[in-house]
């Protein structure tokens, strides 16, 4: 299988060998600490406050030495605190949603934008995509980096781009037939939407010529992927990246879908016990940090995700040698704690689309009742169930209902609603809604 990009300078560098990866990484690792050290004020002192200088990097394993960075850092340094080059160089400005206050800057030199060109474009390879396909772009286009992180990718790939960013779902399925569209970078909860947007105009995905979709920027299920794959046709693959380590294109799945790799010559993954701050052995699910190895404008050494995985070092059929991450379950933040016990949105997706009739659309309520917390699940379901008789809801009901107290081993309202109802998402989906009393 591996053959065939062997000796594609295109993705040469996901089949290197492992020595060689090290060394590269080791030597690009030395050089950003460098950088960063002589440039950023705050990683300067965090290493001073630890009696460390550049030098004292002399192997991969010396990382664990180095002082973290965290999403707060960006905050306090608003807005360029932790450019490393001036602002002449910089030649493009991304920023992140930021659900809170401020949103996060982040900054690209020319190469920085290469590197991010590069990395994307052999993301879409290892989709199995080439120059002779059509990829729409469905991520928005602006400050978020998913819509032109995605474009530049494709165009580098050579492949035709239709820039549709974001909205207009009617519209966006026209074009898609009209163009023979192939391939679709969208979230998933997006893509869901098309599906639903292409059928009230009467088109069946399975009919088009779309094969792939580029699904990521939000936490999916497995439950999802089959869903999705099963209702379009296509071939659903998770891709991870953050705008703060460069945007989409950090990790992405191979044809075997089974763990996504890292880019790992740009950027070095470690997993870390999140309590502790230690790196935990390959294998082990903890916190993903991550650090830059060839950007420029705004290095990131040991930046904490937030979010929980774990690395899958075995080697993967496809033949790549570069590591992989497996399916981010959660960021931790999006975790929520009812009555002392840890619950996952991604746990309650799982159970939901577990049972026959749900549809992938749903909300999470957090609210208070006597001074309790309490979680209430509002599910669509579809129309032939919704109409049915009363016996039938209440069978389907009680069926969600104990599948997700299964999973998160709390009590749990579930209430079933027409289609519609829950709010359809363009972009990242917003389910859980928090209406508990402080
Ligand atoms: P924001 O923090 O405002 O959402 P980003 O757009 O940079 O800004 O989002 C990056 C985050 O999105 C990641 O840290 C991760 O939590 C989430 N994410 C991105 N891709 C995936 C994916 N494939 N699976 C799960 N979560 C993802
Ligand atoms: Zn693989």
């Amino acid at each position: 299988m591996s053959s065939q990009y062997l000796n594609d300078d295109l993705s040469a560098l996901d089949y290197v060998q492992k020595d060689y990866l090290r060394g590269l990484q080791l030597e690009r690792l030395r050089k950003m600490v460098q950088h960063a050290y002589d440039h950023v004020e705050l990683f300067n002192s965090r290493m001073k406050e630890r009696n460390l200088v550049p030098a004292d990097v002399k192997s991969l394993g010396d990382i664990a030495k180095l002082p973290f960075m965290v999403k707060a850092d960006l905050r306090d340094t608003y807005p360029f605190g932790l450019f490393a080059v001036p602002m002449s160089e910089v030649v493009r400005l991304h920023a992140s949603s930021g659900t809170t206050g401020k949103p996060i800057v982040v900054g690209y030199t020319r190469s920085d934008l290469e590197v991010w060109m590069e990395v994307v474009k052999r993301a879409f390879a290892s989709c199995g995509l080439t120059r002779d396909d059509v990829i729409q772009v469905s991520y928005g286009y602006g400050l978020f980096t998913g819509g032109l992180g995605a474009h530049y990718g494709a165009e580098a790939l050579g492949a035709t781009v239709v820039p549709t960013s974001g909205g207009n779902t009617q519209r966006q399925i026209m074009l898609m037939r009209d163009f023979g569209t192939t391939a679709v970078c969208c979230t998933p909860s997006y893509f869901n939407f098309m599906i639903e947007q292409a059928l009230a105009q009467g088109i069946d995905m399975r009919d088009l010529p779309i094969k792939a979709g580029i699904f990521g920027a939000e936490p999916w299920t497995e439950e999802m992927r089959k869903r999705i794959e099963a209702a379009s046709g296509i071939k659903a693959y998770d891709i991870y990246g953050l705008s703060e380590i460069i945007g989409p294109g950090v990790a992405i799945e191979c044809g075997c879908q089974q763990g996504m790799h890292v880019f790992e010559d740009h950027f070095y993954p470690e997993i870390i016990n999140p309590e502790t701050g230690e790196v935990l052995p390959d294998g082990e699910t903890g916190e993903l940090v991550l650090t830059t190895l060839s950007k420029y404008a705004m290095p990131m050494i040991r930046y904490r995700t937030r979010d929980i995985t774990k690395i899958i070092a075995e080697p993967c059929e496809c033949g790549r040698t570069i590591r992989r991450i497996a399916r981010i379950s959660s960021r931790s933040d999006d975790m929520f704690i009812i009555r002392g016990v840890n619950v996952f949105p991604s746990q309650i997706e799982t159970a939901i689309l577990s049972v026959d009739g749900t549809m992938p659309h749903y909300n999470i309520i957090l609210y208070t009742e006597n001074g309790l917390d309490n979680i209430e699940v509002d599910v669509e379901i579809n129309e032939e169930l919704f109409s049915d008789k009363v016996r039938s809801m209440e069978a389907l009901q009680h069926r969600l209902t104990s599948a997700i107290e299964g999973l998160i081993g709390l009590r749990v309202r579930v209430k079933l609603v027409a289609l519609n109802t829950i709010q359809r998402s363009e972009g990242k989906a917003r389910r859980v809604i928090d209406h508990r009393e402080r």
